[in-house]
């Protein structure tokens, strides 16, 4: 049954799709930054697709708040504008959420967070399942939400800083480079390109076939974040066979 005009999906749902995706990819590097000098070019970023059971940031920030009414004890250092970043990626996940979940008309809806320092990636993940079924006006209320989210978490993650590297092997170059010539070595790079787009590039000794790369910038594969959590697929599935063939011989 074709559901009705004002309900098919198009390309902006498939867009909003994949930047809720992108957001729960970068969430682990987010959850990383709160410990200061952690991420922000002091290391590289993780695009991670795996769910970790339980983070320990929790028990940290009960810690340290438990620290502001015990002055003997030191307290654990947070960066607290990342710790306010978390909290409202979670606040627009669920209201994201929300507001898909009833346009799409499911019956029975995610309960909301436990606290206001609860994972996003349920709520991040279900909405972006559902926004096919969801009308344009919803969309169209939803996409200037994500996009500030995203922009923000991109300032936080200093992923707009040119050359941040990201903690993957490239499937296709399996990371070899002139600086790593015999490959595994981290080739991607992100890059703030024209148009406030930001972008991985590999920079390894890569050619990618044409159906894997989003497009090409000054000769180099690249990949817009809509595309990460794709991209975070194909690196840890080659991760994974590369695994095995370790094993194998
Ligand atoms: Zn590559």
């Amino acid at each position: 049954m074709r559901p009705p005009p004002d309900r098919e999906p198009g390309p902006l749902a498939d867009r909003l799709a994949a930047e809720l995706d992108a957001l729960t990819v970068l969430w682990p590097a987010i959850v990383e930054a709160r410990v200061p000098g952690s991420a922000r070019r002091t290391r590289a970023v993780e695009l991670s697709v795996q769910a970790r059971e339980e983070l320990d940031w929790l028990a940290r920030m009960e810690r340290h708040e438990r620290a502001d009414v015990a002055p003997g004890e030191a307290p654990v250092p947070i960066e607290l504008d990342i710790v306010d970043l978390m909290t409202d990626v979670l606040a627009d996940a669920v209201m994201l959420y929300d507001a898909v979940a009833e346009a799409a008309g499911v019956a029975e809806p995610l309960p909301p967070p436990s606290s206001g320092l609860a994972d996003p990636r349920p709520y991040l993940g279900a909405a972006a399942f559902r926004l096919d079924r969801v009308d344009r006006q919803t969309l169209a209320w939803a996409a200037p939400i994500l996009r500030g989210l995203t922009a923000r978490v991109a300032r936080a993650l200093a992923l707009a800083d040119d050359g941040q590297v990201v903690a993957a092997v490239c499937p296709w170059c399996h990371g070899l480079s002139p600086q790593s010539p015999t490959g595994g070595g981290y080739t991607w790079k992100v890059h703030a390109l024209p148009g406030d787009q930001i972008a991985i590039l590999c920079w390894g000794l890569c050619e990618p076939p044409l159906r894997d790369v989003g497009t090409w910038w000054r000769g180099k594969p690249c990949w817009p974040m809509q595309q990460w959590a794709w991209l975070a697929r194909q690196a840890a599935a080659a991760e994974q066979r590369r695994a095995r063939t370790r094993r194998a011989s």
